[in-house]
């Protein structure tokens, strides 16, 4: 077994290496999918770090990231940002376009003229844009600098057929394999522990992990969606709720609690249960929900009724509520992590969700667990063992025995790309959590960038260097 993070280290030399010795056709950086409320809550979240030189070279420092705005004007406000050493005070506009500024009218409208910082994603390549508000005065611009989820583009998946590279694989010994996808997997842990590294450096620890858990719950459509769901409710304040606040809270925030979703339930049970989150989410309205513009747009189509977006709600109602229970465990002895994260989800129960899909319908004749097996998996590969590697990296054994997700159509398809039809080949390489987010690294790395179906992806080629580049070539 490789030392975390040596394989890290011995993957991302070998990655640059394979990618230059090819012309590849590479797919535009630029076509990730990515939408505004995505790259808003990745600020908001802290992961791009709060240190950053503007457009026209400025030192910028985010003293504070201020509040989600939840009606018109700008994005973000109350903020205090730090340009060149003096200290503004006012809000921050993020676009994806430099360009939108004038394209939304702001620089008309008078209600964005307490902007102190426009950021932006991108911008015409010539002929660079300027932003200006209302009074004429000139707004600090800051372009971010080009940045990859750690997982990678959410949505897309490409075609599924075995890819060039099954050949190569194949001649490959199952040591040579496995050695690649831990390495691979020890890039992309290590990408996960520096993201949240960035988020506690930002916000706070416990701000940062109660996020990540969030988008862990909202896979795979709604990790946006909790992202900003678990921004505009921090941990922080709904540790001071009771459980009914709680979650009258997170639900009205979701948008789950609108008139027209009690209106059209018929079940006394379900009516019940949403009378009383309405008793207390009337009192708090005014002060939470978001404009129209603003709300959380969740996807309700595409995944099985147990993980209807409501029934994630609900769990990260119940987490949020048995927090210091949760944080302990990730404080304390890491050592049983993971028999200690399954005890403690296991227990996780809630009087209504335990039986019903989602606020509207009937009762299921069996109980439910509110967090399946693959979450919790999830939750802890993706989340706890990243963040406990980034203060004990030996903790690297343990997630190397951490067992396997079983529904995951990425890793379906990686898998099917990488190894072919030989299904003793795919049980093989993708028994363990590392084992499969090596592949995904791989996939990320070479599939998704690659725009020629495989003719001109330079990893079939190169891959059975592996051993002789780690040790020659890149070592
Ligand atoms: S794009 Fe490259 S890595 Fe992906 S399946 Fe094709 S040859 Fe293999």
């Amino acid at each position: 077994m490789t030392a975390f993070p040596t394989g890290a280290e011995d993957y991302e030399s070998f990655r640059t290496w394979v990618w230059s010795q090819a012309r590849p056709v590479a797919r535009e950086s630029k076509d990730n999918g990515e939408t505004e409320m995505e790259v808003q809550a990745r600020w908001f979240g802290g992961e791009f770090g709060r240190t950053f030189t503007g457009t026209d070279g400025e030192a910028i420092q985010i003293v504070q990231f201020g509040h989600w705005n939840r009606g018109a004007g700008p994005d973000f406000t109350e903020c205090a940002v730090e340009i060149n050493g003096e200290r503004k005070t006012g809000a921050i506009e993020i676009d994806l376009d430099s360009r939108d500024w004038e394209g939304h009218g702001h620089g008309e409208n008078p209600g964005f003229n307490e902007v102190i910082l426009h950021v932006f994603t991108d911008g015409p390549s010539l002929n660079r844009t300027y932003t200006r508000n209302s009074d004429h005065r000139q707004v600090t611009q800051l372009q971010l600098p080009q940045y990859s989820w750690a997982q990678g583009p959410p949505d897309f998946l490409p075609e599924a057929f075995p890819g060039r590279c099954v050949a190569p694989l194949a001649g490959m010994s199952d040591g040579e394999v496995k050695s690649l996808l831990e390495s691979a997997a020890q890039y992309r842990v290590q990408a996960k522990t520096n993201r949240l590294e960035m988020m506690s450096n930002a916000r706070d620890n416990d701000q940062a992990l109660f996020q990540a858990i969030a988008e862990a719950l909202g896979f795979r459509y709604n990790k946006t969606a909790m992202a900003v769901l678990s921004q505009r409710c921090p941990i922080r304040e709904l540790k001071q709720l009771d459980a009914i606040d709680r979650e009258a809270r997170l639900f009205g925030a979701a948008g789950f609690l609108d008139q027209e979703i009690y209106d059209e339930t018929a079940e006394p049970e379900a009516r019940t249960y949403l009378r009383g989150l309405w008793d207390r989410w009337w009192k708090i309205r005014d002060e939470v929900e978001a404009a129209p513009a603003r709300a959380i747009r969740w996807q309700l189509s595409g995944s099985r009724p147990f993980n209807h977006p409501q029934r994630r709600v609900a769990a990260l109602a119940e987490i949020s509520g048995r927090w210091e229970e949760f944080s302990t465990l990730w404080r304390s002895n890491v050592n049983n992590l993971e028999k200690d994260v399954n005890n403690l989800a296991k227990t996780l129960s809630h009087p209504f969700w335990d039986h019903h899909y989602t606020v509207r319908s009937k009762a299921a004749p069996k109980a439910m667990k509110l967090i399946g097996k693959d979450r919790v998996r999830d939750i802890l590969g993706n989340v706890l063992f990243p963040y406990v590697m980034g203060v004990a990296e030996d903790q690297w054994r343990r997630f190397a025995c951490l067992g396997g997700v079983d529904t995951n159509q990425k890793l379906k398809r990686a898998s099917l790309r990488l190894f072919g039809n030989d299904e003793a080949r795919q049980k093989l390489f993708t028994s363990y959590y590392h084992q499969q987010q090596g592949l995904l690294q791989i996939y990320n790395d070479f599939c998704l960038k690659d725009a020629s179906e495989c003719e001109r992806c330079p990893f079939p080629e190169q891959v059975a260097q592996w051993q002789s580049s780690m040790n020659s070539v890149v070592g």
